[in-house]
């Protein structure tokens, strides 16, 4: 489940929280269907969910594979070498395409 982060709403006129839960940003983990919080679970002050980056720790970053790791899975590629000319970089297909 992803963990989101909030931080206090505040208002000038407000007087500091003491709240040890919204004084300062905090990260809560939610499910993703559920509504983004508007008040603290504790004390029920104003807060909003900052956004924040996703993947920031690499998990479920999507790495374009290489040539060779494309290659090794059976893929074939072809290059542009002219108007309607394709030439094969690797793959299995055949070492041409002209349409
Ligand atoms: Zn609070």
């Amino acid at each position: 489940m992803p963990v989101y982060t909030y931080r206090p709403v505040t208002d000038s006129s407000e007087k500091p929280r003491t709240c040890d839960m919204c004084s300062e940003p905090f990260e809560i983990i939610q499910r993703m269907v559920e509504d983004a919080l508007t008040g603290c679970p504790k004390c029920g002050g104003a807060i909003e969910r900052v956004v924040t980056a996703p993947n920031l720790n690499g998990v479920g970053r999507v790495h374009k594979p290489s040539d060779a790791q494309l290659a090794r899975s059976g893929f074939t590629q072809y290059k542009k070498a002219g108007k309607g000319h394709y030439e094969k970089t690797f793959g299995t297909g055949p070492s041409t395409l002209n349409p």
